[in-house]
């Protein structure tokens, strides 16, 4: 094999969590290799379009450290880079006052003291100037650790820093196969073969599709096919809703669907309102349709938004993929087997690990590279949890 085939690492899959692993390896001074199957920066995973929102409000207590970790390397990265793809707004959680979801937001804000203010429906309404109104028995959690992140940016940000800082980057290079000979080869369908010290695997929603052929282990990381919202605000209003020129927050919202979206920024005078949740899918055969709870979220906008934005129907629908775990963590952890520590498996984000990408870039280069991570439990996160084994 030609010497230019070497690599201390090859991270395969370009999405933000490839993307920022390659960054955090090659500033470790690795020899760094980032494979991508489709085109850089293309459409049909989980990490394009306009914006992912940041907050450090999350019932699970041990997300908080990420969070924050997060916030300061996204902070980092862009001062490196130039330009900012972080946005800094409060955020604004709502539910049912009984709701376990709120419940739990409440108690790991207290265990992390995380300061925020808890609003009845009067209290919601003085503070959004009656621009949010829940129902008489929710009850409304505001801090200030909320924001956007500007999705396809960032993940530019972070390829571009890789290859400033040395990686190589080649798209179009599906791998198929990974086979342990010591290290790790990789073989892409065109023919080509990498070999590598290390591996990290982070390959969205076809996680299975390529851990499942090289290991027999199949995690269960289910892909969902989901869409983003863009509603409409009414004429005279639009101010009201946009991001830094309003307080406008970032938000969440449990009950009877859930709900989440970012204030006005992407395009003028639509604010993003999306349902958590999604179809399963085939990430090769998707439907492009149709979107969940549609009604649900009418009435949510319609109800939520005092009747100042436009429910009949979104203006823009953008199409997206999870890649859904059981509980809904992350699977970060050694894919073990014949591969022992040497394949690395960032997956199963969830819907919800864009906002961390920094430091779980960081945390997989910890891993392929010192053999443990300083950053977190990994117990949270581990692919034993699942009771699935290796069949290797
Ligand atoms: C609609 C939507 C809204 C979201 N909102 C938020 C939010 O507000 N906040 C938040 O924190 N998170 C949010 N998320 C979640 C977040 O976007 C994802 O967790 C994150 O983008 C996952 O990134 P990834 O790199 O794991 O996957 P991907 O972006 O899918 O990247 C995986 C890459 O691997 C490539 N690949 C696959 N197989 C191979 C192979 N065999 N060879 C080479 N390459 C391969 C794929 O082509 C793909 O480019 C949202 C997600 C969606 C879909």
């Amino acid at each position: 094999m030609e010497d230019s085939h070497y690599y201390d690492v090859i991270i395969i899959g370009a999405g933000i969590m490839g993307s920022s692993t390659a960054y955090y390896a090659a500033t470790r001074g690795l020899k760094t290799l980032l494979l991508e199957q489709f085109d850089f920066l293309h459409h049909r995973g989980s990490s394009h379009g306009e914006s992912r929102t940041i907050r450090a409000a999350y019932p699970q207590h041990y997300y908080y450290p990420l969070v924050i970790k997060s916030y300061e390397l996204w902070q980092q990265a862009q001062a490196q880079a130039g330009y900012n793809v972080y946005f800094k707004a409060h955020h604004f959680d709502m539910a049912p006052s009984n709701d376990p979801t709120m419940l739990a937001v409440i108690n790991s804000c207290r265990e992390n003291n995380v300061s925020y203010e808890l609003l009845r429906r009067d209290q919601v309404a003085d503070k959004f100037s009656g621009r949010i109104d829940i129902p008489e028995d929710w009850v409304g959690l505001s801090t200030e650790h909320g924001g956007v992140i500007k999705a396809t940016k960032a993940v530019v940000m972070f390829q571009t820093l890789a290859r400033n800082n040395g990686a190589v980057l080649k798209d179009n290079a599906e791998v198929t196969d990974i086979k342990n000979d010591g290290g790790v080869v990789v073989l892409t369908k065109s023919g080509e073969k990498f070999r590598g010290k290390k591996c990290v695997v982070t390959v969205g929603a076809w996680v299975n599709k390529l851990v499942k052929k090289i290991s027999g282990v199949e995690i269960p990381i289910q892909p969902l096919e989901t869409h983003v919202c863009y509603w409409r605000i009414k004429e005279g209003h639009e101010g009201k809703f946009t991001l830094g020129s309003s307080d406008f927050p970032t938000f969440a919202s449990c009950g009877k669907v859930t709900v989440y979206g970012t204030p006005a920024f992407e395009y003028p005078g639509l604010v993003k309102v999306a349902v958590h949740g999604g179809n399963p899918c085939d990430p090769d055969k998707r439907s492009w349709g149709p979107l969940v709870m549609m009604n649900e979220l009418k009435e949510w906008v319609e109800g939520r938004f005092s009747g100042l934005v436009d429910s009949s129907e979104p203006v823009v629908k953008q199409s997206c993929m999870y890649s859904m775990t059981p509980d809904e963590d992350f699977v970060i952890d050694f894919l073990g087997g014949e591969f022992g520590k040497n394949v690395v498996l960032g997956g199963g984000f969830s819907g919800h690990g864009f906002k961390m990408a920094p430091v779980i870039g960081k945390i997989l280069t910890q891993l392929a590279l010192d053999g443990e991570t300083n950053e977190v439990d990994l117990k949270h996160f581990r692919i034993g949890r699942f009771n699935v084994a290796s069949k290797v």
